[in-house]
């Protein structure tokens, strides 16, 4: 057991006893000592005491315990319990024996370990000072004797000090308040005391002692308890929200400005008012349960909603968060927040008005947009058949039906191209073929026009693959073609020329009753050169290398030459 007996019996009784839960564990020696008996027969003594070992409230007050020789001594019993034992202390009855110890050097012990310093001052200068002011002044005990005790005092303090010296004197120092007095510390601290203080006669000297209270700590924990609670309680007053405290029967004990300017009605009349008064019945039973499960599970509220009812029948939506407060384990009171969202909520509610008709309106817009794509679309068809069909137009206009080579017109359009081309070099050549089938006449009066016509379809269709790519072939008249060669010499058109004539001459042609006819042609070749920019002069040139060849034996090229 971690308890100072010894202690114990000083301060308490020397006649003590110690009760554990095992039982009766200690008893003083004096004790047993004052009965005459032995320790454990006390002690035996005791068990027997009834509610002595038991619970607390059973402990008796007294008890009367077998003397040796005396009889039965009684005994007052004070109980204490601490947290190792329970002490009762006994002390026998009428039996105190009193050794007066107050003496000179008994007080001046007390004084000077007390935790209140104390000053004794004859005429004007201080003649007793003890330890706990000399540390509170930053000096010796040796340093204060001696001084005159108003340089002790803060300057600012000193007419209150000696105010209070005459009111000291009034009284004698009996029952009065203490008052505030100001020492400066020895490094320049002022230091606030609650003095107390009175005069005493000694002799011819009428002394004054001063008892002095540091409060300089209290007094500035005072100041900021004050400072803490005004700042409380501007907050609270002016805070944009509304706090409410309510109790546990659902009372409101208090609030804050902000709830009676919400709901117009002064605080007053709100404090002690049950805080579903202002709530519809359906709503109030919400709040109740809510409130309910606070105080009894200490689940904390948050980010509620409720519809309140104003002093003059609005009806405001409020949010609100609510936690308890406990005091010692025990909820003592709930406090509750809230801010009015009523306007957030008209606010919401036309947001969400606003997105249903956007939305509308997308729909809208996202139909509308596939009704123009697919016209779009069709347009686009239209646009590439229109264009294709221009193609197709263009193309039956220079084509001629028949053979499909190029008809007269765009021969001519053609070969007025290429001899401008031609005026645009200074080094450049142009060169033409006409071609005349052989005995024409003939064939149509043997075999028919129609196959005549096979023929020609037959032949242009030779001539198709005996060209370059950018030559030119053209049905030039009935069963006259003509062929423009760009950048081809004389030379490279007869080469060409030449050629024609040998695939068509080694090509029979089968079409009805012709079978394997030989089908010939005659063709000229006429050239010119830049500066020589006559686009008749050519075809003359061509011609008339055409009707020479027709001259000689036919089936054959001729170049124009010049006589
Ligand atoms: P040559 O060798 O001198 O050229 O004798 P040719 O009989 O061919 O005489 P020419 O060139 O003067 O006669 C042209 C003939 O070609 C006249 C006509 O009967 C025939 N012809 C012209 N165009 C067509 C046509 O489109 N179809 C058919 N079947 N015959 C045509
Ligand atoms: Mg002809
Ligand atoms: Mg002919």
């Amino acid at each position: 057991m971690d308890v100072d007996i010894a202690r114990l019996e000083a301060a308490l009784s020397p006649y003590l006893v110690l009760i554990t839960d095992a039982g009766i564990d200690y008893v003083s020696a004096a004790l047993a000592k004052r009965l005459g008996r032995t320790g454990d027969e006390v002690k035996r003594n005791l068990e027997k005491v009834e509610g002595l070992t038991g619970p607390l409230p059973a402990s008796p007050s007294s008890v009367s315990l077998a003397s040796n020789g005396d009889g039965p001594l009684a005994f007052d019993c004070t109980t204490v319990v601490l947290p190792e034992c329970t002490v009762v202390a006994l002390a026998e009855e009428g039996q105190h024996q009193i050794i007066e110890y107050a003496d000179r050097d008994t007080f001046v012990r007390m004084f000077n370990v007390s935790p209140v310093g104390y000053l004794v001052v004859d005429r004007g200068l201080v003649v007793y000072a003890n330890e706990h002011l000399g540390s509170l002044l930053q000096m010796k005990r040796e340093q204060v004797l001696g001084r005159r005790v108003i340089s002790l005092v803060s300057s600012q303090s000193r007419a209150d000090f000696v105010a209070a010296c005459q009111e000291w004197f009034a009284c004698e120092g009996s029952r009065q308040e203490g008052r505030e007095i100001m020492l400066t510390a020895s490094n320049g601290t002022r230091l606030r005391f609650a003095a107390r203080g009175g005069w005493i006669q000694r002799a011819s000297r009428q002394l004054l002692w001063v008892a002095l209270e540091d409060v300089t700590r209290q007094d500035r924990l005072q100041r900021s308890l004050d400072e803490e609670r005004q700042r409380f309680s501007d907050l609270f007053g002016s805070l944009p929200a509304g706090i409410l405290y309510v109790d546990p029967r659902g009372r409101i004990t208090d609030c804050n400005d902000y709830v009676a300017a919400i709901v117009g009605y002064s605080r007053e009349r709100i404090r002690g008012s049950v805080f579903t008064d202002f709530v519809s019945d359906d709503q109030a039973d919400i709040l109740r349960e809510d409130f309910r499960r606070l105080f009894t599970g200490g689940e904390e509220i948050a980010k509620r909603e409720s519809m309140i009812t104003t002093a003059d029948g609005r009806q405001i939506t409020i949010e609100y968060n609510a936690r308890v407060i406990s005091r010692k384990g025990h909820p003592a009171r709930a406090i509750m927040m809230f801010t009015d969202v009523t306007d957030k909520k008209a606010l919401e509610y036309e947001l969400l008005e606003k997105n249903a008709e956007m939305e509308r309106t997308l729909w809208d817009m996202a139909e509308v947009k596939d009704a123009l794509e697919a016209r779009a679309g069709e347009l686009n068809k239209a646009t590439e058949d229109l264009k294709l069909l221009n193609e197709k137009l263009n193309m039956l206009s220079i084509t001629d039906g028949l053979t499909e080579v190029y008809n007269h017109r765009h021969f001519q359009d053609r070969l007025t191209e290429e001899v401008d081309r031609l005026g645009r070099l200074t080094d450049g050549v142009l060169s033409l073929l006409i071609m005349d089938i052989d005995d024409f006449k003939r064939f149509n009066d043997t075999y028919g026009h129609q196959c005549g016509d096979m023929v020609l379809k037959h032949i242009a269709g030779l001539l198709k693959g005996s060209i370059r790519s950018i030559d030119i072939l053209a049905r030039y008249g009935g069963e006259e073609f003509a062929v423009i060669l760009p950048n081809a010499s004389t030379e490279q058109a007869v080469v060409v020329a030449e050629r024609i004539c040998q695939t068509i001459r080694s090509t029979p042609f089968t079409y009805g009753q012709a079978v394997g006819a030989k089908v010939t042609m005659s063709i000229g070749v006429g050239t010119i050169t830049s500066g020589q920019t006559d686009k008749s002069e050519l075809v003359r040139k061509a011609d008339n290398a055409m009707y020479a060849a027709k001259a000689k034996w036919k089936d054959r090229v001729e170049v124009w030459e010049e006589d």
